[in-house]
């Protein structure tokens, strides 16, 4: 066996280091070298090693003795520590240990603990309006209750619930297991109970023993201007009722929103495509468009081409959050039309001979241009 280290050297703390100091500097080793959390070779002796000195420094007994005798006086005197001694760290267990390394995750679960209650979801279809402008409403929702005919226990009226036999009504089991760095304590929810330390023996006829029963309750909502499709809305304190005592769930409504006739939505912008006639398009006009708002004015400009787009500034949906409002953009989308009248055709054979305006694109110089292209010179 090698020489061992001294204690204090091994903590690296001095020789008149408080409690709290040891604590602090075994806490913070102990964590570095665990071996479920250090996989280095040597971090399991080295664990051992803090795990020892913490032990008799920890102790002011222990320490005393230590002092004055070293190891020697040590080994003799506390017989050494082989065997799973680490069992008991002297007020800082394993559960301590535990609940440090993995966030809590080694709690004791106590059934009788207060408890959040569940979350709801609710899906709710709005209109293309609706969504831009928000509304009020009320919702109804399946919402657990507690059963009046047993309040909540679950037994038939007339019986109680009698403390469950495998966990004595602690809801929990535990199992014990010896590893090479010590004693590691397992628990888990009683089977036979699920936890609650209780078995009922006669269940109560209208909830089956749940303590529960369905119940539908009309909540009223308040949907914010500007939601939209996808997003959703908290309502706290609504979900389940807590257990034991603890605070209610919230309730998750989430939306869909159903596509518009005519507008089409991107965030807060809307976007309508507006038909105009070739002749409104050349001419020039003013025209009627509609908005979440009404029906608003728009001056086209003579020779405007199709596609060209306009905005219409506040004209779109509110933001969600308050950041303003979105803008309306108007696409103009110039329509050919399929079918002339004998007068209709005439006319516009007379303005193609006046106009000789052949668009570049049917041009000579365009053709030949793109013969040029194809043959590569
Ligand atoms: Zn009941
Ligand atoms: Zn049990």
């Amino acid at each position: 066996m090698s020489a061992k280290r001294d204690y204090y050297e091994v903590l690296g703390v001095g020789r008149d280091a408080t409690k709290d100091e040891i604590k602090r500097a075994y806490r913070k080793l102990s964590k570095k070298y665990h071996p479920d959390l250090n996989k280095e070779p040597g971090a399991d002796e080295k664990f051992k090693e803090i795990s020892e000195a913490y032990e008799v420094l920890s102790d002011d007994q222990k320490r005393a003795q230590y002092d004055q005798f070293g190891h020697a006086g040590a080994n003799q005197d506390f017989g050494g520590f082989g065997g799973g001694g680490f069992s008991d760290f002297g007020g800082f267990g394993f559960e301590d240990i535990f609940d440090t390394f993995f966030g809590g995750g080694g709690r004791r679960r106590n059934p009788n603990a207060p408890r959040q209650g569940a979350d709801l979801q609710y899906t709710m279809t709005l209109s293309f309006e609706e969504a831009a402008f928000g509304k009020e409403t009320d919702i109804e929702i399946p919402k657990d209750e507690q059963c009046s005919t047993c309040h909540g226990s679950g037994a038939k009226p007339g019986t109680s619930p009698e403390e469950c036999p495998y966990c004595h009504g602690s809801g929990q089991i535990s199992t014990e297991q010896n590893t090479p760095f010590g004693r590691i304590v397992n628990r888990r929810n009683c089977p036979h109970c699920q936890g609650t330390g209780e078995i009922i023996k006669e269940k109560c006829t209208t909830c089956r023993g749940t303590g529960k029963v369905k119940k539908r309750k009309k909540i009223h909502v308040k949907i914010p201007a500007g939601i939209d499709d996808g997003q959703q809305l908290r309502v706290a304190g609504q979900g389940e009722p807590g257990i034991n005592g603890g605070p209610p769930g919230d309730l998750y409504i989430i939306f869909y929103v159903k596509e518009h006739e005519f507008f089409e939505r991107d965030g807060d912008d809307v976007y309508i495509e507006m038909p105009i006639t070739f002749a409104q398009a050349a001419l020039g006009d003013e025209i009627e468009v509609p908005t979440l708002y009404g029906k608003v004015k728009l001056k086209i400009p003579a020779g405007t081409q199709t596609h060209t787009k306009f905005r219409l500034r506040g004209k779109g949906i509110k933001n969600v959050r308050g950041n303003g409002v979105g803008d309306q953009h108007v696409i103009l989308k110039i329509v050919t039309p399929k079918k002339l009248t004998e007068k209709q055709k005439q006319l516009l054979r007379e303005f193609a001979e006046i106009s000789g305006d052949i668009p570049e694109e049917q041009s000579e110089s365009f053709f030949n241009k793109m013969k040029r292209a194809f043959k590569g010179d």
